[in-house]
């Protein structure tokens, strides 16, 4: 069963602007997916529109077999929303911030009350559960945002940057739990700048781009394409033809120059050897940066700076 599936969604913003330009996703029930992406990608929008707060221009959105246009309550009630900015009244009682939350979903007081002591427990927060929100900490906070978004018993869990500029030790300790409910059934899709946050989380990622999605695989698969080097050979004649050296993934860039591709677990050497018995000589040898590497850079460089 999918949790999630995306086809074709589109939105073009009143000012013209294509934030989503045909996404095409699918989230497997039961699992822990990031999606990726740099500043001004789309996340927020996607994500918007999953949790009915941007309306689509177009596509399809299921949630759990139910269709966002047919069904939005049973789409709205299948999810759970943890924001990016923590967004509750400062001078709130901790309980009461559960428990109202529970009254938008329409569950009655009583419920209401048994599932915040439950959650609140939990999350370790229910000592402080007649404490007002601006008297927790940092970390206490970041864990009512996650207490607050279980009380109507999602089935999908979406986290848009959990742990933006949370320290190592509370990071740590949201992951636990995260794992901990997410092994219990929960499907959760975190979006983060963290790369080491989704390699440590996740079993399946996305990464978006200008609105399109630019990678969607299993995390095992993406990483052990990033651990794969690539060199620019440059040769000192033109070679005749491209050989093929078994496990190297040789390609022609230029008249004297291959790329190859080189598992880190592997030596050169032998391509080397293989080379020279076609008679090729290698005059230089340089590392050529790797697409995905590069595209996560990027994704880690705009992290910094917009937390910085
Ligand atoms: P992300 O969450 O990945 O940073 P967003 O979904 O917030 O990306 O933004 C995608 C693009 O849509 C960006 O170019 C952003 O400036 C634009 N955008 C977001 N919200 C609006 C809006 N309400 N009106 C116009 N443009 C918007």
């Amino acid at each position: 069963m999918q949790a999630l599936s995306l086809r074709n969604l589109r939105k073009t913003y009143k000012n013209g602007l294509q934030a989503l330009k045909g996404i095409d996703l699918d989230v497997a029930s039961g699992d822990f997916f990031a999606l990726l992406g740099p500043n001004g990608a789309g996340k927020s929008t996607t994500i918007g529109i999953l949790c009915s707060l941007v309306t689509k221009t177009s596509g399809q959105v299921r949630v759990f077999g139910h269709d966002l246009d047919r069904n939005p309550h049973e789409v709205r009630r299948a999810i759970g929303l943890v924001p990016q900015e923590i967004n509750f009244n400062q001078f709130e009682k901790v309980i009461n911030i559960v428990v109202n939350q529970a009254g938008y979903y329409g569950i009655g007081r009583r419920r209401a009350l048994d599932r915040a002591e439950r959650v609140l427990t939990e999350l370790g927060l229910w000592e402080r559960r007649n404490t007002t929100s601006r008297q927790l900490s940092g970390g206490m906070k970041r864990r009512l945002m996650i207490a607050r978004a279980l009380v109507h018993e999602p089935r999908l869990l979406i986290l848009d940057e959990p742990t933006a500029g949370v320290d190592i030790e509370i990071r740590r300790s949201m992951w636990d739990y995260l794992r901990q409910i997410n092994q219990a059934g929960m499907t959760i899709i975190l979006t983060t700048h963290y790369l080491e946050e989704a390699e440590n989380l996740c079993r399946n990622i996305a990464i978006i781009n200008h609105g399109q999605i630019v990678e969607h695989s299993a995390m095992p698969e993406l990483l052990a394409r990033l651990h794969v080097n690539q060199f620019i050979l440059e040769l000192r004649h033109p070679p005749g033809e491209v050989p093929e050296v078994p496990g190297y993934g040789l390609e022609r860039l230029d008249e004297r120059s291959l790329l190859a591709r080189v598992p880190t677990d592997r030596g050169i050497h032998r391509l080397f050897d293989a080379l020279a018995a076609h008679d090729m000589e290698v005059v230089s040898l340089r590392n050529a940066a790797n697409r995905l590497e590069q595209l996560f850079v990027d994704l880690v460089d705009s992290g910094k700076t917009k937390h910085v």
